[in-house]
């Protein structure tokens, strides 16, 4: 192993290759040490083994993503941004394509040729690549980062050292979480750790009759006072412990959150987003008088998947043969409600295991948010989903990981002496 490095980088996932690669073109030489067998398994597995890589989408899209942390991501952003990304990915040989939804992926639809396309061109750069091991801490002496100590007590000295470690979600993937106790070695803080973008488990035990039920544009809230009202619109997918899609991922980093302080949080869910409680009554009003010989059941089908009208009319106390002409009032009243708003109580989540990122991380305000250098240890690189931020599904992780890696390798490359 060479002896005279700059920069050792923690992680090769998005984040950490991007950092080495940004390094090596300004002419560091980088290590990345990777605990897993293999770099980028996260990356590989992303968007089902496609990799939602960004979007294409403006600054000020993604800042409003990223809610409260929005502001943070704009540096980095600004010097990596989707086209610069789709730029550099298309001369390594990996051209991209935007779907009708902006979401961007590889054009092979292969997550892999992004991962290999990066260790290419690593290697290209004369990066090393330690596999297999693991960075278990930092070697500070008397306030100065001097490098790392990997897990078979090896130390590998470096003046930099990125931290691209992600976050506990995935622990199969390298979601290990290490990289939290990394961040504390060098005085860092970490916030609350909670899933995000994790399936939701439902107390209702009549959830499971519908598992495999998908709703293309439902709108799901936080049935709580202060929560929007609006909730999140997209794609909902019934599960056979609770509720997953889109949709409740991007509302699931919130419940996890709320979960965390030890009660079950109310959801309400509007199968036909836009489709409220008074347009429901006006509607089912409509059927008595223009469909009226019809079965309240084989209408309802008409607008919802069979399994899910099916339920709603047990949970509403009203048998799916009763002609629209005889629904009784009470029963036309209690459809609308369920219709306008499902009312489901969660229980928990999936957990980290099935989390597609974490919540919480290193506190923001102890890193600069144009290099990613920590405030607290001079040297030291945070990035990736080891901070304290998380984005909604399509494409908003992978894109901050890719610019924050970027950022923080171009930031040491300057600051060297080459
Ligand atoms: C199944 C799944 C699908 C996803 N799909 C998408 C998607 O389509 N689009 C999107 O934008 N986001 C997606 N995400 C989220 C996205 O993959 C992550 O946000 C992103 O990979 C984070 O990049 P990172 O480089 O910060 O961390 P990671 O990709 O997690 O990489 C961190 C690496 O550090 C290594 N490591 C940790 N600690 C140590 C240590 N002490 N020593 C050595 N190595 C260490 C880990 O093994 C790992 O390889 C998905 C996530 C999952 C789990």
């Amino acid at each position: 192993m060479d002896s005279s490095l700059d920069m050792v980088v923690v992680g090769a996932g998005p984040a950490g290759q991007m950092a080495a690669i940004a390094a090596a073109e300004r002419h560091l030489r980088v290590i990345v040490v990777e605990q897993m067998p293999r770099p980028s398994l996260k990356l590989i597995a992303s968007g089902g083994g496609r990799a939602n890589l960004t979007r294409t989408a403006g600054r000020a899209d993604f800042e409003a993503a990223f809610g409260r942390q929005g502001r943070f991501i704009g540096p980095a952003l600004g010097g990596l941004g989707p086209e610069a990304l789709r730029a550099f990915l298309a001369h390594l040989g990996v051209p991209t394509r935007a779907d009708e939804q902006g979401r961007v992926y590889p054009a092979s639809q292969r997550a892999r040729d992004v991962a290999e396309a990066l260790g290419r061109h690593q290697r290209g750069l004369g990066v090393q690549l330690l596999l297999g091991r693991r960075v278990a801490a930092l070697d500070v002496r008397d306030g100065t980062l001097g490098g790392v100590v990997v897990d078979n007590g090896e130390s590998l000295a470096a003046p930099c050292v990125v931290l691209a470690c992600g976050g506990r979600s995935w622990p199969s993937l390298g979601g290990t979480g290490g990289g939290y106790d990394l961040a504390r070695q060098a005085g860092h803080t970490v916030t609350a750790l909670t899933p995000a973008l994790v399936p939701l488990v439902a107390r209702e035990p009549w959830v499971a009759s519908l598992a495999g039920v998908s709703l293309a544009d439902a709108r799901v809230r936080i049935a709580l006072s202060g929560q929007p009202k609006a909730g999140v619109r997209g794609d909902v997918l019934f599960t056979h412990r609770g509720l997953s899609g889109p949709a409740v991922l991007d509302l699931s980093g919130d419940v996890a959150q709320r979960l965390a302080r030890g009660r079950d949080v109310p959801l309400e869910i509007e199968p036909i987003a836009g489709m409220d409680r008074r347009r429901w009554d006006v509607e089912i009003l409509a059927w008595r008088s223009g469909q009226g010989r019809r079965q309240v059941g084989t209408l309802l089908q008409q607008r919802l998947p069979r399994s899910l009208a099916d339920a709603l009319c047990e949970l509403a106390g009203v048998r799916p043969q009763t002609v629209a002409a005889e629904l009784p009032a009470g029963g036309r009243d209690a459809l609308a409600a369920l219709l306008g708003g499902l009312a489901l109580n969660v229980a928990g989540t999936e957990g980290f295991e099935k989390a597609f990122v974490t919540r919480g991380g290193v506190k923001l305000k102890e890193v600069a948010p144009d290099t990613l250098e920590s405030r607290v240890l001079g040297g030291l690189y945070i990035v990736g989903e080891l901070l304290d931020l998380d984005g909604p599904t399509g494409g908003y992780n992978l894109q901050w990981a890719f610019a924050s890696g970027h950022a923080a390798g171009r930031a040491a490359g300057g600051r060297q002496p080459v």
